[in-house]
């Protein structure tokens, strides 16, 4: 008998147990149930990045390309990613050698020094532990796991489990961060936790870029005279701290109206989580399950400031069609905004 996508969404799943072992259809491509294969302007890599030799003598341009991820840009981010809802969701941005969550660990996240983990559902940590052994197998240095602090014992116990198991050393650093605790990643960037609303403690991540910027009152002099004015011991520049992405995880739309979220719906590029996007399920359910549905965003769409919004996470229930058409019925001002990650849709 067949099984569908349907069968497995979300919400089904987490009326049970909270979360229920994989189902066989989950390895049935889009294409095998008939689906249409996401256009978006996509590049697909032809090889593994940084071929790096081990020990065993494999090199990184051996891993596979089976599944590999569209490369797509969002309010001028590049990134790549998948995310369906109660499956799997991982985004990717080279750029900031980040990844947001690891539910399976595709093929690029191996390449980011920094996980940043929203929660502990399978489908957003499911790959921590792979990603980390996959990392060592390729000689590329330890990565960061940053995750909620209340969760990191059990993060700790389950790479202890790991390493029992498979004997291997699975080298990261393990980062407890709370919400507003600031951690550098690479160059300017850094990344502070903000609080979002799930069913199990959880958080989402704005990553920062931090410049120096010429003050007010001397834009427009001569670079000459600027130098000499630096020379003469005169503070010549602000820092400038800007959110560049924000990422939420899993969360009901209550993270919108936090005071303490501004720079969230400050950042140029929102990913948000939204997983119901038609009256196939009401509101109310989503927020039971700690979700986002879309009737309760569209009021407060004069909320976002961003450039670009990526929405993810749509329940397993949903086709590109039934995604494409809800972000149509979007009103005009925010529709324009949306960009909706159809990766495996
Ligand atoms: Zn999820
Ligand atoms: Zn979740």
């Amino acid at each position: 008998m067949e099984t569908s996508r349907q069968d497995i969404g979300e919400g089904e799943k987490e009326v049970k147990t909270g979360r229920t072992p994989p189902s066989a259809s989950e390895d049935v491509s889009s294409e095998a149930l008939g689906h249409a294969v996401p256009q978006v302007k996509e590049k697909r890599k032809g090889k593994a990045e940084g071929a790096n030799s081990t020990e065993e003598g494999a090199s990184t341009s051996n891993l596979h390309n089976r599944g590999d991820l569209s490369t797509i840009t969002v309010g001028g981010v590049t990134l790549q990613g998948v995310s369906v809802g109660g499956q799997e969701t991982c985004i990717i941005i080279p750029s900031m050698k980040v990844a947001f969550d690891v539910g399976r660990c595709p093929q690029r996240a191996v390449f980011q020094d920094n996980v940043l983990i929203s929660h502990a559902h399978m489908d957003h940590i499911g790959g921590v532990c792979l990603q980390a052994a996959t990392r060592g197998l390729f000689s590329l240095k330890p990565p960061r796991i940053v995750v909620p602090k209340v969760i990191v014992p059990g993060v700790e116990n389950l790479f202890n489990a790991f390493r029992a198991l498979d004997n291997a050393e699975l080298e990261h650093k393990l980062i407890g961060l709370e919400i507003g605790e600031e951690l550098r990643l690479s160059g300017e960037l850094f990344v502070k936790p903000f609080r979002t609303y799930h069913v199990v403690p959880s958080q989402g991540y704005v990553v920062y870029s931090r410049r120096q910027k010429l003050k007010k009152e001397f834009v427009g002099l001569p670079g000459p005279e600027i130098g000499r004015l630096r020379k003469s011991g005169v503070e010549i520049t602000d820092v400038e701290e800007v959110p560049e992405v924000a990422f939420t995880g899993d969360t009901t739309a209550e993270f919108l109206t936090d005071p303490g979220n501004a720079d969230v719906l400050r950042a140029k590029l929102l990913i948000m989580e939204m997983t119901f996007i038609d009256d196939s399920s009401t509101v109310e359910h989503a927020r039971k399950w700690g979700h986002t549905h879309i009737d309760e965003v569209v009021p407060l769409a004069h909320l976002f400031q961003n450039e670009a919004i990526l929405f993810i996470h749509f329940s397993a229930r949903y086709r590109r069609k039934d995604i494409l058409e809800a972000i149509e019925r979007l009103p005009p001002g925010f529709r324009e905004k949306v960009t909706p990650l159809l990766e495996r849709f």
